[in-house]
């Protein structure tokens, strides 16, 4: 017999019952294998990330270092939820007390008409990735939650917002040590979530001309009309420009998988070279692209950034402090790339 631990349950008759539990069941008073980290208890708070899928998400890693780094007795977990089911759990996460919610893949865009409220940006960029549940004591300011004691018998709101495209930002920025965008020219690929809250996103940081290339071309064509409508101080283009650009930015998921075709013309980039390639994909750690990008000597890198940054920034929502950057960033890159 194997020796898996045993629970024995009386029953108060004359009866004895034994249950083999297996070894994944046993029960471990840590929630990992690090005995220095406090144990969950009755007063831990929590915050999650909802996905389908989302056992590949690194953001509870991320996430949890940040916390536990900030000395908070919270904790990140990760919920694969169904979309037909996600209404319900961002009601029941509100009324569980959760701090707040990330959303990735594929809720960002249903989760606009679920919130109580919706951010300004997040309205802007059609996309909500972060959630902060709110509350306020009879007519005060509707603060985090996660800024106090207890939201038990109080009222609570969720308020949608999108750290994502502030992140790109930042991410474009440090990687390439570019103090503004401003006047840059862009080839945007893509023409999905990503992409449009990157597009509107870069035309809000003045950069020039934006060209804007996707498969299905007439999802192109909207950006280019809602840009022009929106945004009159950049140029917006649809198709390839006949001449060098400062950046290209990949916002298509192709190069998510090895055997994905380059979601650029080769020829182009080849002629062209770009000084900066950024693709937001950040498994693997160097696409197609940006090893096709670096061969042309293009200066490259991977959306470990945007990433990053879009959870420090969801970090500080919810507690309300500076979020620890640098130990965030180690455990992220620890997680994705061992
Ligand atoms: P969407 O599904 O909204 O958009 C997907 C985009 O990829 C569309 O432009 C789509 O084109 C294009 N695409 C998909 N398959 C193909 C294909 N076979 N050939 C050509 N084009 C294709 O996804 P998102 O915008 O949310 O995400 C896009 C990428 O950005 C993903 O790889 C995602 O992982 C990444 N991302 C990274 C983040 C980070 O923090 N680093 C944050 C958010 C996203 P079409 O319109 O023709 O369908």
């Amino acid at each position: 017999m194997a020796s898996h631990p045993r629970v024995w349950s009386f029953i108060p008759t004359f009866v004895t019952l034994q249950f083999e539990v297996p070894p994944a069941l046993a029960y471990k008073q840590h929630v990992s294998n690090d005995a220095s980290e406090p144990i969950i208890n009755a007063g831990t708070r929590y915050c999650a990330v909802l996905g389908h899928p989302v056992a590949h998400s690194a953001s509870p890693a991320m996430q949890n270092a940040g916390l536990a780094a900030l000395g908070l007795n919270w904790r990140y977990l990760a919920f694969d939820v169904h979309p037909d089911h996600l209404r319900p759990a961002i009601e029941g996460a509100k009324r569980m007390g959760f701090i707040g919610l990330n959303l990735t893949v594929p809720h960002k865009l249903l989760a606009l008409d679920m919130v109580d409220v919706v951010d300004d940006h997040a309205k802007i960029w059609k996309a909500v990735n972060t959630i902060v549940f709110e509350t306020r004591a009879s007519s005060g300011p509707w603060i985090p939650v996660g800024v106090t004691e207890t939201t038990v018998g109080q009222k609570v709101r969720s308020r949608g917002f999108n750290t994502d495209a502030d992140a790109l930002v930042q991410a474009l920025k440090e990687a390439f040590k570019l103090e503004n965008l401003q006047g840059v020219s862009v080839l945007l690929l893509g023409a999905g979530g990503a992409a449009r809250a990157a597009a509107l996103r870069l035309a809000r940081e003045g950069v020039g001309k934006l060209h804007l290339v996707n498969r299905t071309k007439t999802r192109a064509n909207e950006l280019v009309a809602d840009l022009t409508r929106d945004c009159p101080g950049v140029v917006a283009i649809q198709g390839y420009p006949s001449a060098r650009v400062d950046l290209v930015i990949n916002a298509t998921s192709l190069g998510l998988k090895g055997e994905d075709p380059l979601p650029i013309d080769l020829q182009w980039l080849q002629a062209h070279r770009p000084p900066f390639v950024y693709d937001m994909i950040y498994r693997p750690m160097e696409t197609g692209l940006l090893r096709a990008a670096r061969k042309a000597g293009c200066q490259i890198a991977n959306g470990a950034g945007m990433l990053l940054y879009q959870g420090t920034r969801a970090l500080e929502l919810w507690t309300g402090r500076p979020a620890p950057v640098g130990v965030m960033r180690a455990a992220l890159e620890k997680n994705l790339y061992g």
